[in-house]
């Protein structure tokens, strides 16, 4: 056919071809007046008295397709979607189950106030590129279940009902898979999705989604106690084995349940939450049942996203320093700062370092992050060093993970380098449990990092229960009193762990630094027991690095 040529549906014989072959339908509505007319072989009906497209949908959509068949009607004369466009299952009249796809147009004349619908039906029952069946189960898969979990939210926020999704993962296919062949796992596969499609009638529909996962939607409920009950049935029927050639196999299954729309109307955070619990289910010791509880489930989510964000942190400029001053109580002069990371997230705001360095750890970012720690504190010291400011060390906190890294001196020492600090400059701050936890083998490399001229401060002194004797074999040169001990000084036990620390101290010529003064009373006890090297809110929260330049800047006049 020449571009050029007007198109023209009767005489063209593909068209006809396929309208004989029954693999192509069309239908014209009238909606103001009612008329109706199917040319249309695919049902096997023969309409002679229908007056609309719906009650035409109605009569030959297989039963858990109609509400969404009708919805995507509604949706489209209501002006809510611009192009008819439906894809669903319809019962022939001899009871087989076809695929098809609608495709339509509202036309207008000036004589017809609400248009004509025209509409084309095609068969896509064995169309490969619309296939909507998972071809093992003849259950309908992932693609479809998306499509009818969209539809089942919107139909339960319309209507004001509830629905409910079950995710089910089959805990052992893999073994079976394994154990018995293939094979016997698909003819599994294949009895678990007949028995449960029996055992759920009209009550809800089930999806293969994916290998061993499989979702129940419900379309509508009442009580989650019925809910509550399918699962409970469904575990029932799998208590009985599978029986295949002389073998009595048996599976079990964990169940994630979550509802619509109480716990989200976004179809992606719903599947988050049923996966989630059927890893809770998983996490009982599989074969259990998990309802959603948004409270619970929060603080995973929470460290899902922090996981996630922080990878990019670096890249986003999202990071930063703030410095804390360490200083003399006796002349109230700074004698260095610790670095203190900060993170602010478009997504999070800011987020407390408690809260993502363990996150950090778990995913290994924290070697990167602390590597710009160390960068962004000495570029900063240096370039302090270099207006003549001063101070005697920059304390720069490093985690477990770092220290576990081969090329930890080696990384420390070439940033020294890099911008030009000695390495006498630069504290870091182990924590007590970490020294304590470590091999003999990075107490080895910690000592000749001492020997290279970085300082070593054991951070949250007292909280990491080692004996005292034990400090005389780590390198150390500050020991950090920790906070708790601040905020109980009144209690006499306190005090009189500090003074022995500050005593032992003083003979093992260690630097003694006070955490977490926040009042003059706490400060008066702590000089009381002979410790003057404060780090607190009394003297300064940790600062903006232009803030703390100008309290440098203010003791050097
Ligand atoms: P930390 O090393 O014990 O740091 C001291 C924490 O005490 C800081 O909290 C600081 O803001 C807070 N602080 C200081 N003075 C006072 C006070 O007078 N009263 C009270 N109540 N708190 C005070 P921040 O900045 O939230 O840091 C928390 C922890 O995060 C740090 O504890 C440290 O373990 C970790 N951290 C911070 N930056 C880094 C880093 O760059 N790398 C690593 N690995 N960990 C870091
Ligand atoms: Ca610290
Ligand atoms: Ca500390």
């Amino acid at each position: 056919m020449c571009r050029n040529d007007k198109y023209n549906l009767e005489n063209d014989n593909v068209y006809t071809y396929a309208l004989n072959m029954g693999n192509l339908g069309v239908c014209k509505w009238n909606i103001d007046t009612g008329e109706m007319v199917v040319s249309e072989k695919i049902t096997g009906y023969e309409f002679n008295s229908i007056k609309s497209m719906n009650e035409f949908i109605n009569i030959i959509t297989y039963e858990k397709d109609k509400m969404m068949a009708i919805q995507d009607l509604d949706d489209y004369i209501n002006g809510s979607l611009e192009f008819y466009r439906s894809t669903f299952r319809i019962k022939t009249k001899c009871g087989e189950i076809k695929w098809v796809l609608l495709k339509g147009k509202i036309f207008k004349d000036e004589t017809e106030s609400s248009g004509v619908l025209g509409v084309l039906i095609f068969n896509i029952t064995n169309m490969k590129f619309y296939d909507r069946w998972d071809s093992l189960t003849k259950l309908p898969n992932r693609e479809f279940f998306l499509i009818k979990l969209n539809n089942s939210i919107k139909m339960a926020e319309i209507h004001n009902k509830k629905g409910a999704l079950i995710y089910i993962d089959i805990d052992n296919l893999k073994i079976i898979n394994h154990n018995f062949g293939h094979h016997l796992g698909d003819w599994i596969l294949k009895s678990f999705a007949k028995s449960i499609t029996v055992l759920l009638g009209k009550q809800g529909e089930l999806f293969r989604l994916e290998g061993d996962e499989f979702a129940i939607l419900i379309y509508e409920f009442n009580d989650i106690k019925k809910i509550e009950k399918m699962c409970n049935k469904i575990h029932k029927c799998l208590k009985k084995s599978f029986r295949i050639m002389g073998k009595e196999i048996y599976i079990s299954t964990s169940l994630g349940v979550t509802v619509f729309p109480d716990d989200s109307s976004d179809p992606d955070e719903l599947l988050k939450f049923c996966n989630f619990a059927v890893y809770k289910s998983k996490g009982k010791g599989k074969n259990e049942c998990t309802f959603f509880d948004k409270q619970k489930a929060q603080p995973y989510f929470r460290k899902i996203l922090i996981d996630s964000e922080l990878k990019n942190s670096i890249i986003n400029n999202e990071l930063d320093i703030f410095y804390q001053p360490q200083i003399n109580a006796l002349n109230n002069k700074i004698i260095g700062f610790e670095a203190l990371l900060r993170w602010n997230n478009n997504k999070l705001g800011n987020v407390p370092p408690a809260e993502f360095i363990p996150v950090a750890e778990d995913n290994g970012y924290i070697v990167q992050i602390g590597n710009w720690v160390l960068n962004k504190a000495l570029d900063t010291a240096c370039a302090w060093k270099e207006k003549g400011y001063k101070f005697s060390t920059i304390s720069v906190n490093v985690s477990p993970i770092q220290l576990e890294k081969s090329d930890f001196k080696m990384n420390i020492l070439n940033i020294c380098a890099k911008h030009n600090v000695e390495p006498s400059l630069l504290e870091i701050e182990i924590t007590e449990r970490t020294l304590i936890e470590i091999g003999e083998d990075r107490i080895e490399l910690l000592n000749e990092l001492m020997e290279s001229g970085v300082s070593i401060a054991i951070d949250d002194f007292g909280t990491g229960y080692s004996s005292l004797s034990y400090l005389i074999n780590l390198p150390v040169n500050t020991l950090k009193i920790d906070k708790s001990f601040i905020s109980n000084i009144h209690n006499d036990k306190n005090k009189a762990v500090i003074g022995s620390i500050v005593k032992l101290s003083k003979y093992l010529k260690y630097k003694v630094i006070t955490e977490g003064v926040e009042t003059r009373e706490q400060l008066d006890e702590i000089i009381g027991l002979g410790c003057n090297l404060i780090q607190g809110y009394y003297f300064s929260k940790p600062l903006k690095e232009n803030k703390m330049e100008d309290l440098l800047k203010n003791q050097s006049k």
